[in-house]
């Protein structure tokens, strides 16, 4: 049997500079671990499909028809640092698909092998980032995060060699595009106007066609990154790694590495290993979106005609997202505190309770969740601030509409992936045992419902905390 996806693909018309095509390198015994058939029935992809197809396919053993692997190129800013080739090492985007909603999406396999782009990575992940990914960024879809999205996960049989032997695996992602900030670098770094103009009007058509021209794209993604920061600081979400490589035009979340959600908050909270500066702690996110944005401007001025009229207009939109992005997350923390109305006092008394949190290592997810439910005061070791500041909020609240309670825990996920359910996860998985999972991505499809087991609500213990994610 073999499977039936509708390609359509479109980014292979772009200049073949921006690419190579290359196929999938075989693994030795491809078996499905997970599969999202919501998912696969929003693209299009036949239901009937047995397992064992869905695993060769999934794995990158067989080229279904229509699909045209590539590798993209790219360059990007890794923590600052300019690097001017990069490009997919581990990743073929297979082809695109438009979904039953009309939307165009990139199906993509990561960890399906070498391409000319991975320098002297093998091109293979193992299960753990691959299960990580798949968690989390179905998670964030169910949040009502913009976020890439996991269809399937195929182990390979075969050994990936990390600081040990591990099980290696292929994630499948689905994403709007994987166009970045530094899609366009790479080519405005090597002076390539005739490319840059070919994939600005490739991204134009794709995510933005209200769109007429460099200056109205660069607007339309400063507002969806503006969005974007802003959703993930109401969650608790640090990306980890927000390098211009890793920052998608489309506005979603892309490149789940050593992402993870803060439990006791405190806003310089880092736990990627390799993040020794802390420049993509919690608190920065706000600001490395700026600079990203101001690196996709930089990238976009050889398109204009007059280039110093364009760097002043573009350094004003970047100028602008800081405010956006403020006014974003006063829009969503007013959320998650039941408020409707705006009231001048509110950036204060969010502030304040932000900071009675970091001083006491209050969990972010419960403390919010425990607004609604009247438990919050629960997350303090000494309740006395607390106390004056819910005196002050319940206040603020007697001038609103009804029910705050209901609108609250619509804004205040009880269950969130946590860092340590995520290791546990993993450690069966890895032991063949994948009950965790499945239990992780039931609680986690419904995220603003109690869920029925406490634990999957509970922080870690002092024993369970993890101290440092990886990028796998
Ligand atoms: P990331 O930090 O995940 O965004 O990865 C940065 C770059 O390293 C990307 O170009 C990846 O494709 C590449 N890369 C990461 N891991 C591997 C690997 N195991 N083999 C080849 N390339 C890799
Ligand atoms: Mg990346
Ligand atoms: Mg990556």
């Amino acid at each position: 049997m073999t499977v039936a996806i509708p390609f359509d693909n479109t980014f292979a018309a772009l200049p073949e500079r921006l690419f190579t095509r290359v196929a999938p390198t075989p693994v030795r015994e491809p078996e499905l671990l997970a599969f999202n058939h919501a998912l696969a029935r929003e693209l299009g992809i036949a239901a009937d499909t047995d397992e064992a197809t869905l695993a060769r396919v999934f794995a990158g053993n067989e080229v279904p028809e229509g699909a045209a692997p590539l590798a993209q190129l790219y360059a990007g800013h890794q923590f600052g640092q300019f690097n001017p080739q990069l490009g997919d090492g581990r990743a073929h985007l297979l082809g695109e698909v438009v979904d039953r909603h009309g939307r165009r999406r990139d199906i993509q396999l990561k960890g399906a092998g070498r391409t000319p782009y991975s320098r002297m990575g093998d091109g293979r992940a193992w299960l753990g980032p691959v299960l990580r990914e798949y968690v989390v960024s179905e998670a964030m879809h169910a949040l009502g995060i913009p976020t890439t999205r996991a269809l399937a996960a195929v182990a390979t049989g075969e050994p990936v060699v990390r600081e040990t032997v591990l099980p290696g695996a292929v994630l499948t992602r689905v994403a709007a595009s994987h166009i970045r900030v530094g899609t366009f670098q790479v080519l405005a770094a090597r002076g390539d106007t005739e490319g840059l103009r070919a994939l600005c009007e490739h991204t134009i058509a794709r995510h933005y066609p209200q769109a007429d021209g460099p200056q109205a794209l660069l607007d339309a993604v400063i507002a969806a990154q503006a969005r974007l920061v802003a959703q993930w600081m109401s969650v608790g979400f640090i990306h980890g790694v927000m390098n211009t490589d890793n920052c998608a035009l489309s506005g979603e979340t892309i490149d789940y590495g050593p992402c993870a959600f803060v439990d006791d908050y405190h806003p310089e909270t880092v736990f990627s290993s390799i993040d020794r500066m802390g420049r993509y702690a919690y608190a920065n996110q706000p600001d490395i979106a700026v600079w990203n944005m101001a690196q996709l401007a930089t990238a976009l001025v050889p398109l204009m005609p007059d280039r110093d009229a364009a760097v002043e207009a573009f350094t004003q939109s970047v100028h602008a997202m800081p405010e956006m992005i403020r006014a974003e997350w006063l829009s969503r923390f007013r959320a998650k505190l039941g408020l409707t109305a705006e009231d001048a006092g509110d950036a204060g008394l969010i502030s304040e309770l932000l900071d009675m949190m970091a001083a006491q290592g209050a969990d972010f997810t419960n403390t919010f969740r425990g607004l609604a439910e009247g438990t919050a005061r629960r997350e303090f070791t000494d309740p006395a601030p607390f106390d004056a500041w819910e005196e002050r909020w319940r206040a603020r609240l007697a001038a609103e509409a009804s029910d705050p309670e209901a609108r609250m825990r619509a804004a205040n996920p009880a269950v969130i992936p946590r860092n340590h359910q995520i290791e546990h996860m993993i450690e069966a998985a890895v032991g063949g045992d994948l009950g965790p999972f499945r239990q992780l991505m039931a609680a986690l499809a419904t995220p603003y419902e109690t869920p029925g087991e406490p634990t999957l609500a509970a922080p870690p213990r002092p024993e369970e905390r993890v101290a440092a994610t990886f990028c796998g």
